[in-house]
């Protein structure tokens, strides 16, 4: 689909997305949010970072990764010569949920058929990094564990899905601040390894259908 569409087609689907998702009632985490956090970046981002779920900067701000997690990943980011413009960033829910709790199976699975998988569908990225236990087990199996199948990428779709920590796991552990930082530097290999397979890619099937938790 974004295929055939231009990039100002994808950009105006996208920028629509984002407008319904500032709109949005569907799930209880409307009624406590600040602001709706629908995600930055190019729409034809080569890497897509799915994080957890807005947190208290988020929220205030409605850009995704802006607290200490976000400071961390742009410092990631700058380690592999990018910047947060050259990619995508979003979430699994695009609402805060109420003190930083996790989000509910209801909220999950009402936000990412509705937002997230159409998000995926019109950048279209080659590698859809995961950041955390929430959205990796969106992509991986349900019983796959961040610490066994972190850096372990899953060839799929026509894209790379790449597991990696939660930045905020990494400040909070920094033992794992090592092992996070060759994750990262891992991905412009992939990204190679699939511009390699050039016009697979370039017909990449339409994103799982199985994106749920639940
Ligand atoms: N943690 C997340 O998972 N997402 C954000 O946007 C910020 C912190």
């Amino acid at each position: 689909m974004s295929e055939e569409k231009s990039l100002e087609e994808r950009r105006a689907a996208l920028d629509a997305i984002a407008e319904q998702i500032r709109q949005c009632q569907a799930c209880p985490l409307h009624s406590a949010r600040t602001r709706t956090v629908p995600g930055s970046g190019r729409v034809d981002a080569e890497i897509m970072f799915i994080g957890e779920a807005p947190g208290y900067h988020e929220d205030q701000q409605g850009l995704p990764f802006v607290g200490a997690s976000g400071k961390y990943l742009g410092e990631l980011l700058g380690q592999i010569g990018l910047g947060r413009g050259d990619v995508f960033i979003t979430n699994v829910v695009k609402c805060r949920p109420p003190g930083n709790r996790d989000p509910q199976p209801v909220e999950i699975n009402t936000c990412v058929p509705t937002y997230l998988e159409k998000q995926i569908e019109i950048i279209n990225p080659k590698i859809i990094a995961t950041l955390g236990r929430f959205s990796m087990s969106l992509f991986f199996p349900k019983n796959a564990r961040i610490s066994k199948i972190h850096g372990q990428p899953r060839r799929a779709d026509g894209r790379i899905y790449y597991p990696l920590y939660h930045p905020a796991a990494v400040l909070r552990n920094p033992n794992l601040r090592s092992v996070m930082e060759a994750d990262f530097k891992r991905m412009l290999d992939l990204l190679k390894e699939v511009e390699q397979l050039g016009g697979d890619m370039d017909d990449a099937p339409p994103p799982p259908k199985q994106l749920s938790l639940f």
